[in-house]
């Protein structure tokens, strides 16, 4: 069966700490703490280095759940490619939003000014996405749902900037293929009196492949039909010619800095196009790079380089744009011929009030023509609860409801990266001091989702040292992200559009918020049941 070409089989013990003794465990660990120094699988702080949080095992996964939200993957990246070509959705969707939130703000005016360029045909309208549609999992209780099945995905986000970990997703399915198959041996020395378990894990996850090739696939597009003069390739002019390459745009502190040179790493060697990290401070150094004021490139090195694609790392947060002047590099960006990855157009369009807008009625069926992909996509869909309206009583209902059930829901402002959503006691301190105020227009009230749970082991979470593992069961919640690539023409219509891959995140059933770097969650992957 094709599917099964796509996975390994090992015959293990069940993995639960019924079955799993603590020398064996210990021996797992060893295992795990190796495979995550040689796959790199590690975050670099300023004084030193460690290992990432990563679960001991992989976590149980239903096949149609995961089969089902990859298919969907290339229809949400066309949803989000249209609402982000749709500027008066953008502008009606956070009219309200962008008057208390100033980061959205200056997101929407820099949009307008290329919305500008690109009518007077002087920009063009290519877009890369890189996305990442995260998920957590139901259950639906002992019947099932109407296909009967007992699990139900809930979307969390749909991340359009800076979606991490597409480097060491793939590193951590080798780390759990390891442990799994030492586990096998153990297992096969004793399958004579326990019964074993078949398990299967995913044989790849093209993370890091998917992202590398839209990355190449972009940069190719805008060395043939946006800045054709000088070709990068073109080995024997190379040195008049301006070498074209990719920037990635990092922060000044990264400590999730391999997961990027993977990516880095991996352009150049499959298609030799040169990739720079570099931090916004760095590009509005006006002697080393400018916009060239004839045709709109963006060179760099004293004019040495060409930008093709700027690709984010950074800048989806006000504390990685504080200053007037890396706003003004932003815009720069922007709104030079370079393809922004994301464009502030996708940027605006991954905000948690787009997620919500586009839960209301008829919203996706704007964008989505046919009716069973857009009910696809609305079945992944949570409930929200509308808080900015013009009707008045609309909000203070909503507010009313969620004051009544506080621990049914969670309270999110317009911020990425974790760390930001209020949830219990800090929602209703939230609510209130904001109920009568437009401060509220800034945030959204999602449904909370309970996850399935699952036991676990966190390894690395404290780190002590090789050997000193704690080998503590925890009961585990995940979130399954599917990430995606999607590359329009200069007209903005689409000419690349693919399911590239996924990440498996688990925490511990009491966190409220995830976080890898911040050690809230861990890095693991799935295996299918
Ligand atoms: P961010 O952009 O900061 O990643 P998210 O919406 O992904 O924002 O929320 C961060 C984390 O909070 C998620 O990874 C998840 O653990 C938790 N979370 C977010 N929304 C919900 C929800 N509706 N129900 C339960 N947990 C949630
Ligand atoms: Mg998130």
């Amino acid at each position: 069966m094709a599917e099964e070409q796509n996975e390994i089989l090992f015959e293990v013990v069940p993995l639960n700490s019924s079955n799993l003794s603590s020398e064996i465990l210990s021996e797992l660990c060893n295992v795990a703490a190796i495979s995550k120094i040689s796959n790199g699988i590690a975050f670099i702080f300023p004084e030193k280095v460690n290992p990432a949080p990563t679960t001991l095992l992989p976590s149980p996964m239903p096949r149609y759940m995961f089969n089902r939200l990859k298919e969907l993957q290339t229809d949400f990246n066309d949803l989000y490619h249209n609402v982000a070509m749709d500027s008066e959705f953008l502008a009606t969707s956070l009219e309200k939003v962008v008057n208390v939130d100033p980061f959205c703000g200056k997101l929407m005016n820099i949009m307008k000014k290329r919305e500008l360029l690109e009518n007077e045909g002087r920009l063009h309208k290519c877009q890369l996405g890189l996305f990442r549609a995260d998920y957590m999992f139901e259950e639906i209780g002992n019947v099932g749902g109407s296909d009967g099945h007992k699990w139900r995905a809930k979307q969390i986000e749909v991340n359009t900037i800076a979606s991490s970990f597409l480097g060491l997703a793939p590193e951590v399915a080798s780390l759990h293929k390891s442990v799994i198959s030492h586990l096998a041996g153990c297992s096969v020395q004793r399958s004579r009196s326990e019964p074993l378990q078949t398990i299967s894990l995913p044989r790849i996850n093209s993370s890091l492949e998917g992202i590398t090739q839209g990355l190449i696939s972009a940069h190719n597009y805008y060395c043939e039909s946006i800045s054709p003069s000088a070709s990068s390739d073109n080995r024997a002019n190379i040195s008049e010619a301006v070498a074209k390459c990719i920037v990635m745009v990092v922060s000044e502190t990264e400590n999730n800095h391999i997961d990027q040179i993977k990516l880095k790493d991996n352009i150049t060697n499959t298609s030799g196009v040169l990739v720079y990290r570099m931090t916004l401070a760095q590009l509005g150094n006006k002697e080393e790079c400018w916009v060239d004021e004839e045709n709109g490139t963006f060179l760099m090195h004293r004019g040495c380089a060409e930008v093709s694609v700027f690709y984010f790392r950074t800048a989806y947060s006000p504390e990685q744009l504080k200053t007037q002047q890396e706003w003004a590099v932003r815009e720069n960006m922007e709104l030079s011929l370079a393809i922004n990855c994301p464009s502030v157009r996708y940027q605006l369009a991954g905000t948690k009030k787009v997620q919500q807008v586009l839960a209301c009625k008829d919203s996706v069926e704007k964008f989505v023509k046919d009716a069973e992909i857009a009910q696809n996509i609305r079945s992944t869909f949570a409930q929200f609860l509308p808080l900015e309206s013009d009707d008045k009583a609309t909000t203070e209902l909503s507010v009313k409801t969620a004051l009544k059930n506080p621990s049914k829901y969670v309270l999110k402002p317009q911020r990425e990266g974790g760390g930001n959503n209020y949830f219990d006691q800090d929602l209703v301190d939230m609510l209130n001091k904001f109920e009568h105020s437009d401060e509220l227009n800034a945030y959204i009230l999602m449904e909370r989702v309970f996850p399935v749970t699952n036991q676990n082991i966190m390894a690395c979470c404290n780190y002590g040292g090789f050997g000193s593992e704690d080998t503590t069961w925890s009961r585990v919640v995940s979130e399954l992200g599917i990430y995606g690539v999607i590359l329009s023409d200069k007209e903005g219509k689409v000419i690349i559009n693919k399911e590239s891959g996924h990440l498996l995140r688990s925490k511990d059933v009491s966190k409220k918020d995830g976080g890898v770097v911040a050690g809230n969650a861990c890095l693991d992957s799935p295996y299918f049941v």
